[in-house]
């Protein structure tokens, strides 16, 4: 758990974002609620763009990359149903943000990057708000993490062609994966959850994210980047 400063510059911003972007238009969950009350999200967008930390859109973190609307990562936190003793895998740890409210949420969350420089940047912004509990791995997450599974739940903020089934095949028994499906230009939002050898997959809503680029999502293509 962080200790992050309630009272900083930013806090009414981001109560009125809570308030307007996601109590309003049905994020439920009190504790995704709770920790998106306290973390400082605008200490994880470039200097130049802490204007439109806030904001009701993504907002460019360098690589071609975004960080998620914030009704988007709310979203998503609520439908991957995070417990507190959870093992958590995020893929894409892009700016951190998302990251940052994992380790909020979950016991234990390791978050892959494809990018060095962007897992490099999560990472000193994470450690200087002294999140204890978070790994970062710089790879190919459409593979998953074989080594630290089985996971409760997995949250993947990359789109992907496809459900990927290597991360079907790390979650544990009643685990929950969470992830963009589609086309590049825009995809559905997929609940994928566990039940010993069968899982149920649930279509939720039309969404849009970067692509997964990896094994086992769009191949790599130096136009996507
Ligand atoms: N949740 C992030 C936003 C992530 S944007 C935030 O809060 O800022 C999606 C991220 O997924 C990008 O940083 C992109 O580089 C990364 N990505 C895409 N394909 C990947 C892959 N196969 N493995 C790991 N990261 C990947």
């Amino acid at each position: 758990m962080a200790v992050s400063a309630p009272t900083d510059r930013f806090a009414s911003e981001r109560s009125t974002m809570v308030q307007r972007q996601l109590r309003s238009r049905g994020i439920r969950d009190e504790r995704v609620l709770a920790a998106m009350e306290r973390v400082p999200r605008h200490e994880f967008v470039p200097a130049a763009r802490e204007a439109e930390a806030y904001s009701d859109h993504p907002v460019n973190i360098g690589e071609g990359q975004t960080i998620s609307q914030p009704y988007m990562v709310a979203s998503m936190l609520e439908a991957a149903r995070i417990q507190p003793a959870d093992v958590v895998l995020e893929i894409g740890t892009g700016s951190g943000y998302q990251t940052a409210l994992l380790a909020e949420l979950a016991a234990e969350v390791f978050s892959m990057e494809r990018f060095a420089s962007l897992a490099d940047a999560a990472q000193r912004r994470l450690a200087h708000l002294n999140y204890a509990n978070v790994v970062i791995v710089v790879s190919d997450g459409s593979q998953g993490l074989p080594g630290a599974a089985p996971f409760d739940a997995i949250v993947v903020a990359a789109a992907a062609p496809a459900v990927p089934m290597a991360l079907v095949d790390q979650l544990r028994d009643n685990g929950r994966l969470v992830v963009p499906v589609g086309g590049l230009d825009e995809q559905v939002l997929h609940q994928v959850w566990k039940h010993g050898d069968e899982s149920v997959d649930r279509a939720l809503y039309a969404c849009r994210f970067v692509p997964l680029i990896g094994r086992y999502g769009f191949p790599s293509d130096p136009t996507w980047n």
